[in-house]
């Protein structure tokens, strides 16, 4: 297991203020891909003086910093997580926008190989699926 978010922030020497370590604290137990609007409705709940434009500010400051990776899945939305967190793929609901996480050893062997035919050592892949869910019978 790596070191916590706020653990990577302190070692980036980023100066973190009590709201810094809030923000820090909600995207370290959020195991899903809030927008800035959702990390700041978690946020506010725990600390009420937290604004909206200083939640905009954090996951920028964090981003850049490389401690959080933004997910842009076509609906205007940026999305985060932890940068840290086990490699994987997404596969987006387009009628939800219900975010699924999968990760299959044959696409990944896949796409290592595509690399070498072309010529290079992977080093690391992004790969969005946006799909619909299949109606089952009865349904
Ligand atoms: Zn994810």
């Amino acid at each position: 297991m790596s070191d916590t978010i706020l653990a990577r922030c302190e070692a980036k020497g980023l100066r973190m203020t009590e709201q810094r370590r809030v923000i820090a604290g909600v995207l370290e137990e959020s195991a899903d891909h809030p927008d800035v609007e959702e990390l700041y409705a978690r946020a506010s709940a725990r600390d009420a003086g937290i604004s909206l434009a200083t939640v905009y500010r954090t996951v920028k400051l964090f981003e850049e910093a490389g401690i959080l990776d933004k997910l842009e899945f076509g609906d205007g939305r940026a999305r985060y997580e932890d940068a840290e967190r086990d490699h994987h793929d997404h596969l987006i609901d387009i009628n939800s926008g219900e975010v699924i996480e999968f990760m299959d050893p044959e696409i990944e062997q896949l796409q290592e190989k595509i690399a070498e035919k072309l010529g290079y050592r992977l080093k690391g892949h992004k790969l969005e699926l946006y799909g619909v869910p299949i109606k089952t019978h009865g349904a």
